[in-house]
């Protein structure tokens, strides 16, 4: 079998225009223009790139965006004050703190300090809660979001398959599982959540319907982990060295895209693939947190 690829940035690209869409109705029955705070510490060079991305892409959707960039020698006190002014400030509907951030921050401190209706990335205590608890009305995180929503878009049957979920960190792996498994029919999945201490990974992963690689190892899965006409979605963004483009790296995905797409029936490549849908899943959800804002 040869995989037909899940054009990730086709499929973010219609959800783009959806919310730039719901925007300007937004503006002009109730006159309000979603507004996304992005904070960055330090100069990380890929922290760099995604940030100019989602300030690009505001500007693109008709929002309201600020960057506040702060040195790399921030104390965890002044991020937290700049944190708490975000949260009072009626402009922003959306704060984002782009991690990793250095040593001496929290990232927990931080992500429980947002405000949860401003936390549109989904990481505060209550958002990772009301996620477990099937509670639409919180925020779920980007890239999980945008994993749901390839499926759903490229009309895979999620219902009663089994999904196996590789890696099950607090910021893929595990909400990846809490939405798949959802009682919903968007959902309804029996989900297996794998993980480095895991048992015959390759069975586990070969038992897949579904099979969502998320563990940050350049090409781990090989065509023997999958089986014949399973879905694969990549999530992995790995950079390995090659020397024969200027930049010196490219980047992989976690599973090795050419074999194993042999075997599968859809798949996702990287780039392209989930990476363009965690923007349009940002976007998408300070909207809604724009939205809800009326209310509040
Ligand atoms: P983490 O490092 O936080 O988590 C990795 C997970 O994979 C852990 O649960 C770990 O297991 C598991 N794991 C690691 N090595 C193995 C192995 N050899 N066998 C089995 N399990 C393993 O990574 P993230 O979840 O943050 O990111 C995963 C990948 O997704 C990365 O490549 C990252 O760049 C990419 N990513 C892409 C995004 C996008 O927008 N497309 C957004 C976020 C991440 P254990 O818990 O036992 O340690």
């Amino acid at each position: 079998m040869s995989a037909r690829l899940i054009d990730g940035k086709a499929i973010a690209e219609q959800i783009n225009a959806e919310t730039a869409a719901a925007i300007v109705r937004l503006k002009t029955e109730r006159k309000i223009t979603p507004g996304l705070a992005v904070v960055l510490v330090g100069e990380n060079p890929a922290s760099l790139a995604y940030v100019s991305s989602k300030d690009k892409m505001c500007a693109r959707l008709g929002m309201h965006s600020v960057r506040i960039n702060l040195p790399a020698t921030t104390t965890q006190a002044q991020l937290l004050a700049k944190i708490n002014d975000l949260n009072s400030d009626r402009t922003i509907h959306g704060i984002l703190v782009q991690a990793p951030l250095p040593s001496q921050i929290s990232e927990e401190a931080i992500f429980a300090t947002i405000t949860p209706s401003k936390d549109v990335d989904g990481f505060h205590p209550l958002n990772v809660g009301k996620l477990a608890l099937g509670d639409e009305t919180g925020f779920a995180p980007c890239t999980p979001a945008g994993v749901h929503q390839l499926l759903i878009r490229s009309d895979v049957k999620i219902e009663g398959a089994h999904v196996v979920v590789l890696g099950r960190s607090r910021i893929v792996g595990r909400p990846v599982s809490l939405i798949l498994s959802q009682k919903s029919s968007n959902a309804n999945a029996t989900v297996t959540v794998a993980h480095s201490r895991s048992r015959d990974l390759a069975g586990v992963c070969r038992s897949a319907d579904i099979l969502v690689a998320a563990i940050g190892v350049p090409h781990f899965v090989k065509a023997d982990m999958v089986r014949d006409g399973a879905v694969v979605i990549d999530v992995g963004i790995n950079r390995v060295e090659d020397k024969t483009i200027e930049k010196g790296y490219r980047l992989v995905g976690d599973v090795d895209f050419a074999p194993v797409s042999q075997k599968a029936s859809l798949i996702t490549p990287v780039p392209g693939g989930v990476g363009p849908m965690t923007i349009a899943m940002l976007m998408h959800n300070t909207y809604r947190a724009a939205v809800n804002s009326i209310a509040s």
